[in-house]
């Protein structure tokens, strides 16, 4: 595990920003995936649970951890994929590809009985199906999740005013809250539209020196525009950091914009926490060069 702080050479002569390189983690279960699966990989062990199954989209970051944590740690795994489509279309997709590479079973589902993932005779249902299993949520967000991302933060990072993070389901966001400093504020920056968040992430997060930037979606989960796919190509080229479309290219978009319009205070020392994500970069080209538009630079 290869995680540290990377400084971004920024010419605004106030600030001074640092990346949080979460996505040297692991090679396949990135970032925060990795976090928010640590305690439950161990839950599952605790439990005898052979089997790990959860539930995701067709580009899911989580979907692939699971996957590729589950097959290092000795699980059997299984995903329930919204989109029946998909499933003569695997070896068209990136990710789903590589999570079968690693193992992992498929169950694809309509988008209204993926809606139920949540009901319990939808879950009885699986289990009638699939036998015992340990049951990750979408996204992979629950107490435990939260658990390991309080481990991003450590001692050496007390020093920064501000902490900056993308926010999907507010799993992650909420363990940073917790194990942030009093004096420091955390922004997050939702990748998707909606005013749920605040909520969900007031339940699990225990100090209150947080706030939602929620002007940086781009129109919605995994909607790009060309401006963004330009900045993250840009970005990777200054700095030498690749960012994913869906959720740190928005964050670090925001971020930039931020420090632009001279949003914070003077002298302020500024982290982000770069969460991986990067397998979703293939997938997202797909996409892109089938509408014909920009794709984002892969180096290396
Ligand atoms: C899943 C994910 C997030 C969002 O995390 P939540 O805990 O759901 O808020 C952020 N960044 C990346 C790269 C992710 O894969």
């Amino acid at each position: 595990m290869e995680t540290y702080n990377q400084k971004i050479q920024i010419e605004h002569p106030n600030y001074s920003l640092f990346i949080k390189r979460e996505d040297k983690i692991h090679p396949h279960v990135s970032g925060n995936k990795f976090r928010k699966l640590k305690y439950n990989l161990l839950q599952a062990k605790k439990d005898k649970k052979e089997t790990l199954l959860t539930f995701g989209g067709a580009f899911s970051n989580h979907i692939l951890a699971v996957a590729a944590a589950g097959s290092e740690h000795g699980f059997k795994t299984i995903g329930i994929i919204r989109g029946e489509e998909l499933r003569d279309k695997i070896s068209d997709n990136p990710t789903l590809q590589k999570a079968k590479d690693f193992g992992m079973i498929f169950e694809f589902v309509s988008r209204e009985n993926y809606n139920h993932k949540n009901n319990p005779k939808f879950i009885s249902k699986l289990e009638k199906k699939f036998g015992n299993f340990y049951l990750l949520p979408e996204g992979g967000t629950n107490e435990l999740a939260i658990q390991g991302c309080e481990e991003i933060l450590i001692n050496e990072d007390a020093d920064f005013d501000y902490v900056c993070c993308a926010v999907g389901t507010g799993g992650t966001i909420s363990g940073i809250i917790n194990c942030s400093k009093p004096s420091q504020q955390v922004l997050g920056f939702p990748a998707l539209k909606g005013d749920f968040l605040r909520e969900d992430i007031r339940k699990f997060a225990m100090n209150s020196n947080w706030e939602l930037i929620t002007d940086y979606h781009f129109g919605g989960y995994a909607k790009v525009t060309e401006e963004l796919i330009v900045f993250i190509n840009e970005f990777h080229q200054k700095y030498k950091i690749p960012l994913d479309p869906i959720y740190t290219g928005k964050m670090v978009f925001g971020v930039m914009d931020l420090i632009e319009k001279n949003w914070f205070p003077d002298n302020s020392k500024i982290l982000v926490i770069h969460t991986g994500g990067l397998q979703g970069i293939a997938g997202m080209n797909n996409l892109l060069r089938q509408k014909k538009q920009i794709e984002i630079i892969i180096h290396d």
